[in-house]
């Protein structure tokens, strides 16, 4: 028998208060309260003005969604009580029309999600409350605006009334009095707007508007927690990535009024500029304007440098309190801010989203004003704040010439950096469908909504014609790094017509423009994009640019990365270019150079073609000979970029059909370029077609049959490397045998490598040295890694072809289905992106203990596309691979994640 709990076990706490300088929560129980509510709890007990609230834990939403959408029974009481508290603290009661409170209902989850969840506002009035605030406030004006602004967002939010119903009947009352804005509408034409609205609800909804507070508030609670699980809220989480997290608390906060009258407003600021950076006050206010007005876009807001000038002492008083926040949270806020009758409150703080170049300037500015140190300041970057460094910008001169060309026509608000062009969308399913076919896209909207996240997503770059630099569009941008711009109030979108007017142009639906995400330009056409400064300074050594202080900032975070990093950083690369860009990123060797790579170039093509066609050993060695000058060069080059760092090798691996044409007149070319019939080389390649070529002839197996193929490979690196190493440039060769399986395969090349090579260094009378290792790509291979690394030298772990095999996911065709899989969280992210930890993770773990135990000092690396994924690569920290390797642009981020997993 279940035995009951007892009477003196206390109820589980849900329901946490703050106000008046109190709070029962704090800014550490984010995962608890949301970061909202335990943001407004630590304003609150830091003296920061808020208005008194309480917070319903996200243990609630939880609860919910485990127990059939009931909530636990312990809840309603918490809330009552919490209502009385609230109510002895504002002097005022919910529902009392004599003496009323209104509240505020938000959502606010652990992590941040801008626009995904809803809020209800002036939550309490009815027809007789209306009244009582009427008279409390003296402001009949005000109370009828609050009034029809419940009924909107309370028939949208709570009940799903489209708010383009409450659009429509609000049109035709400022159409019947002629008004253009809603702040020119007087108090009796407001109440006529009540009228509508309430008929509006009844229509949709089939009953009357609720009247009673508790009602109201019941069906708020309801509704925010209800939108956890909304479409747009779950994709917004699977893009971000946002994973494991409880759900939404519901935040019920004392209200205070913005639309008060010329002496109120609202606003939302940032404690530094979130776009670049820069230490000053950033923002934006509406005067006479309440809640969601500045963020909705639907009025262009002024910005925060004017109310200075308009309100001398609130903007002291919200300085002092930016100074006051920064001190504390030492990060840079993100705050919302309500100016009631002359009197600031402050109703949110949270780490302020920001660009990438904002992110790693603050980080070392931060660190320069002694507010935090290096450590905490790499903690701060992301991989993508980095990337976002190395965006392209346009080509100066195409941006000038399109200028010169007056191609410029219009200018915005320069929301996320980077330069972009694309095709004119005006939907986001258009957006998403268009990106689809592989063409590049610019979302125009008149403002954006979380419905339009998926296309946005898809998008280069979003463009709007209202809105500020924290509106929808523009958080959601930036967080995501995507150039974006917003207010730019001379387009004409017509929706309708899928055209924009602007200067008297028309730019048509799926017509080319560009965006300039640092200037807030919108050009006619493509324009060029090219490389960042940092890039231009670090990789093209441009004087200028080196200079340049993103140049010297990313300088400083590499420094640190570096002190602190505890795996090396290698870098794939197949020509000497790639190398020395590696190098100026400050890789530390090569993990995989793919010698396939270089057959494609000039004429080496027609040897390697015409050894597959040789009949006989005697024919494949005479094309392999013209082949090895050429690899020999190849590795000369890559040894001298390397100067002396290794560089690992990897011997031939695809399938030998990949060099052949496939169609009649690229096969008729090859006869007559190697003196032989199509009908001969047209049963070639049908010789050589696999049902299954990425399980097929393929890596170490193509050696194992043509041994000259390894040997011709393993004289050309090991020549190179004999004559770099005569010029006094230490070398380093890592002979990498690719897709072994077992150790039979292993020691059979393992021979053939060492015989080749140590015959070439004896004839060359030289003293270099080489290792001989093997690539881990084979689920076999690391369960009997033990026996393998009785010879090999080193291990690389091929993840791309360890993840195909071992999920058994095609690499190539997994599009078909990643994006079902990634929907109904078959997958939570693409295992080829980021590593799959608990499968594929397990084999490379498996592999590497194995390994070591046969061989203390095995070298261990990876080499496979995970070596520039952040998560990856604090995965292979943390299992202690000796390095990861990736594509050189990926090397800055490669190595902030190293440092990120030895400081966590
Ligand atoms: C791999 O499989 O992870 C790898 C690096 O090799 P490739 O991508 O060339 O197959
Ligand atoms: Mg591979």
């Amino acid at each position: 028998m279940v035995k009951k709990s007892g009477k003196s076990k206390s109820a589980k706490k849900y329901v946490y208060f703050f106000g008046n300088g109190k709070a029962e929560g704090k800014a550490s129980m984010k995962d608890l309260l949301g970061g909202k509510g335990a943001n407004l709890a630590e304003m609150s007990s830091i003296g920061v003005p808020v208005p008194a609230g309480f917070t319903i834990s996200t243990d609630v939403c939880e609860y919910y969604y485990k127990h059939g959408k009931k909530k636990p029974s312990v809840l309603q009481k918490q809330i009552d009580d919490n209502i009385k508290k609230l109510e002895k603290s504002m002097g005022a009661k919910l529902g009392d029309p004599k003496n009323p409170l209104l509240v505020s209902v938000r959502s606010g989850a652990a992590v941040s999600m801008p626009g995904m969840m809803d809020t209800v506002l002036n939550l309490g009035i009815n027809d007789e409350v209306v009244e009582g605030l009427i008279a409390k406030t003296k402001n009949e004006r005000m109370g009828w605006d609050s009034y029809r602004r419940f009924i909107n967002m309370f028939g949208d939010v709570c009940m799903g009334v489209d708010h383009d119903y409450f659009e429509e009947a609000l049109s035709k009352i400022k159409k019947k009095y002629k008004k253009k804005l809603d702040t020119e509408l007087t108090a009796s034409e407001l109440k006529e707007v009540v009228e509508a609205y309430k008929k509006v609800y009844k229509k949709y909804v089939g009953k009357n508007f609720p009247t009673d507070a508790k009602v109201q508030l019941g069906h708020a609670v309801n509704a925010v927690i209800g939108s956890w699980n909304i479409d747009r809220a779950i994709a917004y989480r699977r893009i971000n990535k946002l994973l494991g997290l409880k759900g939404t608390a519901v935040n019920v906060q004392a209200m205070a009024y913005g639309n008060m009258g010329d002496n109120s407003g609202t606003g939302v600021a940032f404690t530094r500029n979130p776009a670049n950076g820069e230490n000053e006050f950033y923002g934006e206010y509406l005067i006479n304007a309440q809640g969601e007005d500045v963020v909705a876009g639907i009025r262009t807001p002024e910005l925060l440098s004017k109310l200075k000038k308009q309100m001398p002492k609130i903007y002291k008083q919200l300085n002092d309190i930016r100074i006051k926040l920064e001190k504390h949270y030492k990060d840079m806020q993100d705050v919302e801010f309500t100016i009631q009758e002359g009197k600031l409150y402050m109703l949110q703080t949270r780490t302020g989203k920001r660009t990438g170049m904002a992110a790693v300037k603050i980080a070392v500015d931060m660190v320069k004003e002694g507010l935090i140190d290096d450590k905490t300041a790499l903690q701060r970057i992301e991989g993508d704040h980095l990337n976002q460094l190395l965006f392209p910008i346009f080509d100066p001169k195409a941006k000038t010439a399109a200028v010169s060309a007056k191609k410029c026509v219009a200018k915005g608000l320069p929301a996320g950096p980077g330069a972009a062009y694309g095709a004119v969308c005006f939907t986001a399913d258009d957006a998403v469908k268009v990106a689809k076919t592989g063409k590049k896209v610019i979302l125009v909207r008149k403002e954006t909504s979380p419905e339009d996240v998926s296309g946005m997503w898809a998008a280069e770059a979003i463009l709007t014609s209202t809105g500020g630099m924290t509106s929808h569009a523009a958080v959601v941008a930036r967080g995501w790094g995507k150039c974006c711009v917003v207010g730019c109030g001379v387009l004409e979108i017509n929706n309708a017509k899928k055209q924009i007017e602007v200067g008297g142009k028309i730019i048509k639906n799926h017509e080319f423009i560009s965006v300039d995400g640092t200037s807030g330009e919108v050009i006619l056409g493509a324009v060029a994009t090219s490389a960042s400064p940092v890039v231009l300074g670090i990789i093209d050594g441009n004087k200028k640019a080196a200079n340049h202080p993103f140049c010297k900032m990313f300088k400083e975070i590499m420094k640190w990365s570096d002190k602190y990093r505890k795996i090396n950083v290698r870098t794939n690369a197949d020509s000497p270019k790639d190398a020395a860009n590696a190098i100026a990123f400050g890789a530390e060797g090569i993990g995989l150079t793919r010698t396939e790579h270089m057959f494609f170039e000039g004429d080496r093509i027609w040897a390697i073609r015409e050894m597959i066609l040789a009949s006989d050993l005697a024919g494949r060695e005479k094309a392999l000979k013209k082949l090895l000058p050429y690899q020999r060069k190849d590795f000369e080059g890559i040894f001298k970029a390397m100067k002396g760092f290794p560089v690992t090798i990897r011997l031939l691996d695809p399938p030998l059909h990949e060099f052949l044409p496939n169609d009649d007149s690229g096969q008729k070319e090859m006869a007559k370029r190697l003196k032989t019939t199509a009908a001969l080389v047209k049963t070639k390649v049908a010789s050589l077609h696999e049902m299954n070529p990425m399980l097929g002839h393929r890596g170490c197996r193509l050696s194992i049959t043509y041994p000259e193929i390894c040997r011709m490979q393993v004289t050309a690196i090991i020549e190179a490397a004999c004559n770099v190493a005569k010029n006094k440039i230490k070398v380093l060769p890592e002979i990498m045998i690719p897709l072994i399986g077992t150790k039979q395969e292993y020691d059979i090349l393992e021979e053939v490598v060492r015989k080749t090579a140590d015959a070439v260094i004896k004839a060359r009378k030289s003293k270099i040295k080489y290792m001989v290792g093997t690539m881990m790509e084979i689920p076999r291979a690391t369960l009997v890694a033990d026996t393998v690394a009785e010879k090999a030298e080193f291990f690389s772990f091929g993840t791309n072809d360890l993840t195909q095999m071992t999920f058994g996911y095609s690499r190539d065709d997994i599009g078909s289905f990643l994006p079902e899989y990634l929907d109904a969280k078959v997958l939570n992210v693409d295992p080829f992106a980021s590593i799959d930890q608990e499968g594929v993770g397990q084999l490379v773990k498996c592999g590497l203990e194995l390994g070591r135990k046969t061989r203390k000092d095995l070298k261990v690396g990876v080499c496979g596309e995970h070596g520039g994924d952040p998560d990856s690569v604090k995965f292979f920290a943390g299992i202690g691979l000796n390095y990861v390797s990736c594509s050189p642009f990926r090397v800055p981020i490669a190595k902030l994640a190293a440092a990120q997993a030895a400081l966590a």
